[in-house]
């Protein structure tokens, strides 16, 4: 008998890399190229630090609100945790706890089975279809509960609200988890549909659109009930997830709504510039509605592509997976950055 036995043994999620050059182009984990809004500097130079003395306030209220009061919801309908990551494992934790098999796409974020395996809930991929579309067919049959992000990743394909709802009316026993960390860059928000499901959860981050990876906030949004039982579960766990300097930034980030929708619109612009001239190159793509796209080239094998740009110091997310193994999801980055990237690639594929 040794230690080891009692270890419980995991396979971790892999994160992209974050390497650290003066010079790189780096578009492999989908942040924003932009800084955040000048709010959230300001508040960083007046931080109160005499406060990082005290607990912070286990409610998180100042967030809370805040996001309550941008949503259009009441503040005990918002979850907040230390990214979309934490919040959506709390939210495994919490409302997949059956033993009929949870359902997500077989492509997808590779996070979700990381958590089903790490907390024991089991799990079923259901397939996407040859243009990476969720076939709402595979929804219907018995589960222990539902997650798809929407856009989903890797691919940026956008499913209509229909389909979210389709899939959600159809589920009323398990709790459905829309994963909408790319929903600010053109899909549509599944926000609307709360009022009539109370078995909905939409998740949000902070990390792409609001340009702040870095600090590590991310919410969810459900029917007040859902979120007593997912904090239940947090203060059985961490009460203090949120730091004071998190909420108070995040709370900054959220209040500079101009800035926020000007830098969509400048991700926007580059993302449809930057799909017109992949196509030029030779690449495909499912249309994106992301920060990033998701493409294939018609006769170099994506891992060279990918080789030679890291070479370069251009770093773009490839996943040596069955299914995907040719593609390369490029994030969306500065017009600068993006004819850096499109001027490398022209010249391997000339
Ligand atoms: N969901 C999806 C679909 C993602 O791609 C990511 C980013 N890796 C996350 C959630 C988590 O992002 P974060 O924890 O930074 O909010």
């Amino acid at each position: 008998m040794s230690w080891e036995e009692n270890v419980r043994k995991v396979v971790p999620y892999t994160p992209g890399e974050q390497p650290k050059f003066d010079r790189m182009v780096k578009l492999n984990t989908n942040e924003c190229p932009y800084p955040p809004a000048p709010g959230v500097r300001k508040m960083l130079q007046e931080m109160p630090y005499q406060d990082l003395r005290l607990y912070p306030a286990p409610d998180a209220k100042i967030l809370t609100e805040t996001l309550a009061e941008y949503h259009g919801v009441e503040p005990e309908q918002v979850f907040v945790g230390v990214g979309s990551d934490d919040v959506i494992s709390m939210a495994f934790l919490t409302f997949f706890h059956g033993k009929k098999p949870i359902l997500f796409p077989d492509i997808t974020y590779s996070f979700y089975p990381v958590w089903a395996e790490v907390y024991g809930i089991p799990y079923e991929t259901q397939p996407l279809d040859e243009s990476f579309r969720i076939r709402v067919e595979d929804y219907k049959k018995e589960n222990g509960g539902i997650i798809f992000p929407n856009p989903n990743a890797p691919t940026g394909v956008a499913e209509p609200l229909s389909l979210v709802e389709e899939i959600t009316a159809s589920n009323p026993d398990s709790v459905v988890i829309v994963d909408e960390a790319y929903v600010d860059f053109g899909g549509e928000s599944a926000l609307p549909l709360l009022a009539r499901y109370e078995n909905l959860l939409v998740v949000r981050t902070f990390s792409k659109s609001r340009a702040l990876a870095g600090l590590r906030v991310g919410f969810a949004i459900g029917n007040a009930k859902l979120i007593r039982y997912m904090n239940d579960v947090k203060f059985s766990v961490n009460s203090y997830t949120m730091n004071m300097p998190s909420l108070l930034l995040g709370r900054e980030a959220v209040l500079d709504d101009a800035y926020f929708k000007e830098t969509l619109a400048k991700v926007v612009k580059t993302r449809e510039w930057m799909k017109r001239e992949l196509k030029r190159l030779g690449f495909s793509f499912p249309d994106s509605q992301s920060n990033f796209i998701f493409a294939t080239h018609q006769e170099k094998p994506a891992e060279e592509i990918f080789r030679y740009l890291k070479e370069k110091h251009i770093f773009v997310r490839y996943f040596k997976q069955p299914g995907i193994d040719n593609y390369l999801r490029i994030s969306v980055g500065t017009d600068a950055e993006a004819e850096i990237l499109i001027s490398t690639l022209e010249e391997l594929l000339k």
